[in-house]
């Protein structure tokens, strides 16, 4: 048995987290950014309990707005210009915001750097430092060592990640995740649960990885099980699902993710599925392939959800796709990103995965 895991962010989960732990933005330095979306941050009250911990601890900060969903390279860029005079940057959010600061971080301490080459990861500078406060239970970036970010020219999603792009600090109070509303609930819970599975079925979550991922799978699962029940979402449901992120978060920064992240973004970016639901949509054509070529796995975890028909149709009537449909010439055209190189995550899957594979995949999807 052989473990390998790096996680240097210091994570603080629990109600009052940044009020109780101002000294720990205070220790960043004495100008901050805050990065944030239009308007979660204030509904949520973080941006609100950020600015008294700032103000208690005489931190001068400015605000930036506008991170959209699935950050804009150039929207990071821009605000990265506007903290040209920080000590460090905090990000407030869902993983979009939480992304963006982490780009944020690197384009302010490197001026020269155009949006673009942020990829190439030819910079001189470390980032400024970064602060993260969740407000979706759902990505886990306040834990992972992973920026996903949109490239403006393109349009397509693709991530940066590295010792350079994790938090010095997060904090994780599930209050903040009460305001979201419910269909966005269900696509982060969904996102949680697909890092949880994917992680799960790498071949590297064997050893410390698997406790992460065994401590949150069933978890998710029965939260996933109240959601589809429908009606109003308890604080307490709320609560085990943003703890249940924070673990699932843990679980793809020690191993990763597989095949349905970048089927996912596909998705996303051609017809503005969320996230969560985007991944979801790969759940059933995952969870069968899993069962073929890792039969054991698939052994424990069906023991830790339900049977795998069960596992598929709770997973299916919460993945609302509404009437999307792929042709298989469209696949073949969508497959051409994977012509030149697999990604990390087909190659993570059970069995593997061909471009030839992913793209009848993408034709099948919302076919029941
Ligand atoms: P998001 O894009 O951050 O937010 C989605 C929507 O929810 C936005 O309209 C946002 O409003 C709103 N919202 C967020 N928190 C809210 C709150 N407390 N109350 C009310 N509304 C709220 O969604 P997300 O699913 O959390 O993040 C998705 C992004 O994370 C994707 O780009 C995905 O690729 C990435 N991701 C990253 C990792 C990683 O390891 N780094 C892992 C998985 C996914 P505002 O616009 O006002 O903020
Ligand atoms: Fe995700």
């Amino acid at each position: 048995m052989t473990f390998n895991v790096y996680m240097p962010a210091r994570c603080i989960y629990g109600k009052n987290a940044v009020i109780e732990n101002s000294q720990a933005l205070a220790s960043l330095g004495k100008r901050c950014l805050i990065v944030t979306g239009k308007s979660s941050a204030k509904q949520s009250g973080a941006l609100g309990d950020v600015c008294s911990a700032l103000e208690k601890e005489g931190v001068k900060y400015a605000v930036f707005d506008s991170i959209p969903s699935n950050p804009l390279l150039s929207a990071c860029h821009e605000a990265g210009k506007a903290a040209r005079e920080a000590d460090f940057i905090v990000g407030i959010g869902g993983g979009s915001p939480l992304d963006a600061a982490k780009a944020v971080a690197i384009y302010a301490a490197n001026p020269d750097l155009s949006p673009a080459d942020i990829y190439k990861r030819a910079y001189e500078n470390a980032p400024l430092p970064v602060a993260l406060v969740g407000t979706t239970a759902g990505t886990g970036s306040e834990v992972t060592g992973v920026s996903v970010l949109t490239n403006d020219e393109t349009g397509a999603k693709k991530s940066i990640s590295g010792p350079d792009c994790y938090a010095a600090v997060s904090f994780c109070d599930p209050k903040y995740t009460y305001s979201v509303p419910e269909g966005q609930t269900v696509s982060t819970a969904l996102d949680a649960f697909a890092h949880a599975t994917e992680g799960f079925f790498t071949a590297k979550c064997e050893g410390a990885e698997r406790l992460f991922a065994e401590k949150c799978i069933p978890e998710l699962y029965s939260c996933l099980k109240e959601l589809a029940k429908g009606g109003e979402i308890s604080e307490e449901l709320r609560d085990r699902l943003y703890y249940g992120s924070i673990y699932a978060g843990l679980v793809i920064n020690a191993c990763g993710t597989a095949f349905p992240h970048p089927l996912g973004y596909v998705l996303t970016e051609n017809y503005g599925v969320p996230h969560g639901t985007a991944c979801a949509a790969f759940y059933s054509p995952f969870i069968d392939r899993c069962a073929r070529f890792a039969p054991e796995k698939a052994e424990s975890y069906f023991a830790m959800t339900a049977d795998r028909q069960s596992a598929k149709a709770l997973i299916s009537s919460l993945t609302r796709l509404g009437d999307i449909k792929i042709s298989k010439e469209q696949a073949e055209k969508y497959s051409e990103r994977w012509a030149s190189a697999l990604p990390r995550n087909f190659l993570a899957s059970p069995g593997s995965l061909t471009r030839e594979e992913a793209a009848k995949i993408l034709s099948q999807v919302n076919n029941g």
